[in-house]
């Protein structure tokens, strides 16, 4: 076979076209979505089995993946017969004893097996009776190289229909002529320790042993990261280029709105206003994420904020996911803001077309001081002539396409945009994946709440929890029950759902009981939520969707079945549902299980009401992945690294220093084009994901 490397241009063409001799497997490759030799190189395994090392056959294990170097003594084989497939079974031989080997439907076995050979096996071994048998082994001959046997051993993913065989084998003679065209984006120093860039795709596919996996894998996870921090740091410069209105909100203006809130901010709450109104008289955008618990007073912040700018002479708006949640700040707000002197006007997609003209009118001439309504409305419909400040609830990033629509028309200028979370995400951690951001945190709660009080509790409390929710419902207050994401699906989480209100309707028969869960449609979850708003329902059961929620004072207890599921942060926020009254608030956290981890994760709920004092004990114990999944953290969709694995935090610092120094070096990375193309891949998968 001719073994011509590629050339670097080459990777990025089909692999039909560069590589013709594959042409049947490139089909097959594309069936599992890889089409380029790059493709190739980057669909990683998923796992290795390590058959590096020969057992003889009297020390194999039962129940363990290992190899062994034998003789062939005897082949038969055993025709199908209805639904049982053909089988073939040989037995094999050396000189510690014997055992043997059995293939299930595997036409090319047979034909491949002859008594007399010598061969090396590679696969599970169970005990058959008192005799070792390996079940559907990978085998080779013995002195005959191969990428199935007696080596550390890839483990791809794969689509029905083809073979880990197959794959193996082309994924190999694909990488034996492309690695060779990999260039490094990376130098040698900058790699600081991790191999060059070919050396560690050609180990994280076919390691020389499982040891050497790792440093290829944090080579792969650094790029990823790199690429990502390139994307920030890049981000940041550009953001030097941009023009933001300064609004000036001056100090005697700030002190009448201080004195005229009904309450006295808490210092972190006023440090954050400091922060936000030194930001605003700035050309630079701002672009400030406002981080604090549930009804740490992130909203009221946002209103003084608000204020500001309008008796600066600007506009504001305050945009939320829903419409629920827009109008419950529109309904509580707009007292505190007339309290402040300034009009706010609420706008929805489901106002009356009329009414929705007048206030599109209104805020294009200047009129409307402060809208509040969901992004989608906000960014889509409205024209604003004198945008000052931009507040997002419950957004994590900034949509590049929400920022665009909500320029003004005509004005190159940026609007300035605050972003509240709830989610709290400890400092390291968010310098490296909000680098772009500036952060404002609100710690300390405002005094004078009543703490909810959280116990852990199993199964076989359940009788006594549900007579507790029956005396809760009968002094007039209200209840939540989560029941746990199941991980699969959706569609099973929502059965799961609909079999917990039966179950729950048949032991609590007095109680009213809802149902909101993601397959619902948006309509009918708003009708249920806005009935238990107005305690037309006792007990709502949920899947997570009342997370990022509806504020419901009356509701006292939160169940939360299976707690060892979630994340900790998300049981602190679903916790964060209830306790907004003046009624003693409880939160049960069911679980049967009973590893220590599980344990002190929940320990670590029911400990503490600090929400970020839980998401690092989190990070401690689980990595970051855990905080939230990716998706709904906004946290970037990485591949290789994983934010799991406190290495990888380490090397998200350290691609965050390089990327800093690269992109002061040479802002727009002309004269390393490597570079440039690791970052374009990087964007493309991320646009990918946000499109999923
Ligand atoms: P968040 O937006 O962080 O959930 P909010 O701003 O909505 O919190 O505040 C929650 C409740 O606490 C509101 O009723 C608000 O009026 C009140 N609040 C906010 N800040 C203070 C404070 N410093 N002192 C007393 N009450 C406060
Ligand atoms: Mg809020």
């Amino acid at each position: 076979m001719q073994s011509a490397p590629l050339g670097s241009d080459e990777l990025d063409q089909p692999i039909r076209a560069v590589l013709p001799a594959l042409a049947r497997g490139a089909s097959t490759l594309a069936r599992l979505g890889i089409v380029t030799p790059r493709q190739a190189l980057f669909s990683l395994p998923f796992r290795y089995d390590d058959f590096s090392e020969l057992r003889s056959l009297g020390e194999l294990i039962p129940d363990e993946k290992q190899s062994a170097r034998v003789r062939v003594t005897d082949v038969k084989v055993e025709p199908g017969f209805g639904r049982r497939p053909q089988r073939v079974i040989a037995q094999l031989a050396d000189q510690s004893g014997s055992a043997e080997a059995i293939w299930f439907g595997r036409r090319y076995v047979e034909r491949r097996l002859q008594v007399g050979d010598e061969l090396v096996v590679s696969g599970k071994v169970v005990l058959r009776g008192w005799r070792p048998q390996f079940v559907s082994p990978e085998f080779s001959p013995v002195g005959h190289e191969s990428v199935h046997t007696a080596r550390v051993v890839p483990v791809y993913r794969l689509v029905a229909g083809i073979t880990q065989r197959r794959v193996r084998e082309l994924l190999a003679r694909v990488l034996e002529r492309a690695l060779p065209a990999v260039i490094d984006p990376l130098r040698p120093a900058e790699r600081a320790g991790l191999p060059a860039l070919d050396e560690a795709l050609r180990t994280a596919h076919f390691p020389e042993e499982t040891a050497d996996v790792a440093a290829a894998l944090d080579r792969l996870a650094f790029d990823e990261l790199l690429a990502l921090q390139l994307t920030l740091a890049q981000a940041r410069v550009a953001r030097e280029e941009l023009r933001a209105a300064s609004v000036a909100i001056d100090a005697s203006e700030l002190q009448r709105l201080l004195a005229a809130v009904p309450f006295t901010l808490t210092g972190d709450q006023r440090r954050a206003v400091d922060e936000i109104v030194a930001d605003l008289a700035s050309e630079r955008p701002m672009r400030r994420l406002l981080q604090g618990d549930v009804g740490s007073g992130k909203t009221a912040v946002a209103a003084v904020a608000l204020a500001g700018v309008v008796r600066a002479g600007w506009q504001g708006a305050l945009m939320a996911p829903t419409e629920i949640l827009a109008r419950q700040h529109f309904e509580g707000l707009s007292a505190l803001l007339a309290g402040l002197g300034v009009r706010a006007e609420f706008l929805s997609g489901s106002l009356p077309t009329g009414e929705k003209r007048r206030i599109h009118a209104a805020v294009e001439k200047g009129e409307a001081e402060v809208v509040i309504g969901t992004h989608a409305v906000i960014s889509e419909a409205v024209t604003f002539r004198r945008l000052g400040l931009a507040v997002v609830d419950e957004q994590h990033r900034f949509g590049v396409a929400q920022r665009a629509a909500l320029q003004a028309k005509g004005d190159a200028r940026e609007p300035h945009l605050l972003a509240l979370t709830a989610t709290p995400i400890p400092r390291t951690l968010a310098l490296t994946f909000y680098g772009d951001l500036e952060i404002s945190t609100i710690r300390e709660s405002p005094p004078g709440r009543l703490p909810v009080r959280t116990e852990v509790r199993d199964r076989s409390a359940l009788p006594r929890i549900e007579a507790f929710l029956a005396t809760e419902a009968a002094a007039g207050r209200q209840s939540f029950v989560v029941v746990p994401l199941i991980a699969e699906s959706e569609a099973l989480t929502a059965a799961s759902a609909e079999s917990e209100v039966e179950r729950l309707r048949e032991r609590l028969p007095g109680l009213r009981i809802g149902l909101i869960h993601g397959q619902q449609r948006a309509e009918a979850r708003d009708a249920t939520m806005q009935a238990f708003a107005a305690r037309d329902l006792d007990l709502l059961v949920a899947t997570t969707v009342i997370e990022v929620g509806i504020d419901v004072p009356n509701a006292t207890v939160i169940l939360i079945e299976d707690a060892e599921r979630f994340g900790l942060a998300q049981l602190h926020q679903l916790r964060g549902r209830v306790g907004r009254g003046v009624e003693r608030s409880y939160c049960i956290l069911l679980s049967d299980a009973t590893d220590e981890l599980a344990r002190q994760r929940l320990e670590v709920v029911r400990g503490s009401s600090d929400g970020f004092a839980i998401a690092e004990a989190d990070l401690r114990l689980r990595g970051a992945g855990n905080l939230l999944g990716t998706r709904q953290s906004g946290l970037p969709p990485l591949r290789v690294a994983s934010l799991f694995e406190p290495r990888h935090l380490a090397l998200a610092e350290r691609a965050r220093s390089l990327a800093t120094k690269l992109v002061a070096a040479d802002p727009a990375l002309a004269g390393r084009p490597g570079l440039v193309r690791l970052r374009d891949d990087f964007t493309a998968l991320e646009a990918e994901g946000d499109a999923a």
